[in-house]
């Protein structure tokens, strides 16, 4: 039986173990998927290599640590620098971000989106900006301090603090902030996010499993609205056909989400 796990501190909330065996139950695989408290981000690679794992993700706060000890890192992952997915490829640890394509699968449903307004400068936002940038899509980014964005400069993204943003037109708007998550807090002030609001057609939180202030102004504002369950359940596929060497259908995608609901 092949091994897998996620990697995380605390992880003991996360709902990728109910996904993820969902998954290989669908499939018929012959895999189990744990959870593993890792305290110590630069142990991540030994941990995963002496527990003979074939695959895992990483998530809050290891990213960055998975990137630095990863053998090789792989695709959009490598201008990111930080990294959710490890494969044992005969005993070299291969890292991939499926973040950030996993982002893009989720705002699929949105049509015509030719510009975004990315609240937020974290570890979450850097995957973002650089999968809309591939994508050809037109990104500011705006952050409530400076310190964050020159990550953003040096990628040419276009971004700005509170203190000196100006705002224009945007297709979408996706919160990617950590307000909301656990308070009632929007990311931004209200009477610039209504502004906003006006000319914009859709809003996306990468919060899940909750309606946050944000998607409430935006539904309130008209906006079309989508919290982050797809965006989690992407990156999970997205790395589950990296665990399993194949392309998934629908039927195990659909298997996944729901046990992503449990
Ligand atoms: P980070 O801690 O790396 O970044 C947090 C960002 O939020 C920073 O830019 C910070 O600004 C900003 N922020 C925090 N609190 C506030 C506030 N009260 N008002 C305005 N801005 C605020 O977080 P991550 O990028 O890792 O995660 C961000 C969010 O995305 C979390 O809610 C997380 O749960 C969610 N997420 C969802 C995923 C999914 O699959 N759906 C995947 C990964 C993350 P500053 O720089 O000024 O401190």
């Amino acid at each position: 039986m092949e091994k897998f796990v996620i990697f995380g501190n605390p992880v003991s909330h996360s709902k990728s173990p109910q996904m993820q065996n969902a998954g290989f139950k669908n499939l018929n695989y012959d895999a189990i998927y744990e959870k593993h408290h890792l305290v110590d981000g630069n142990t991540i690679k030994n941990t995963f290599l002496e527990n003979k794992y074939e695959g895992a993700n990483i998530t809050v706060p290891h990213k960055e640590y998975a990137f630095k000890n990863a053998d090789e890192v792989r695709g959009l992952a490598q201008k990111i620098q930080a990294v959710n997915t490890y494969i044992n490829e005969n005993g070299k640890v291969i890292a991939y971000n499926t973040d950030a394509p996993g982002f893009l699968k989720a705002i699929q449903s949105f049509k015509n989106v030719k510009s975004v307004l990315l609240l937020g400068a974290g570890g979450t936002a850097k995957a973002i900006a650089l999968a809309l940038q591939e994508s050809n899509i037109d990104v500011t980014v705006l952050n409530r301090s400076e310190g964050k964005l020159e990550f953003f400069k040096n990628e040419d993204i276009t971004s700005y603090s509170w203190d000196t943003f100006t705002p224009k037109d945007y297709d979408l708007v996706v919160n990617s902030t950590s307000a909301g998550l656990k308070d009632e807090y929007l990311p931004c002030d209200k009477a610039l996010l209504e502004k906003i609001f006006k000319t914009a057609n859709y809003a996306f939180d990468c919060v899940y499993g909750k309606i946050t202030p944000f998607l409430k102004l935006a539904q309130n504002n008209g906006l079309e609205i989508k919290d982050g369950e797809d965006m989690l359940l992407y990156q999970g596929v997205l790395a589950f056909e990296y665990f399993t060497k194949q392309k998934v259908d629908e039927k195990v995608v659909e298997a996944m989400r729901d046990g992503l609901k449990g």
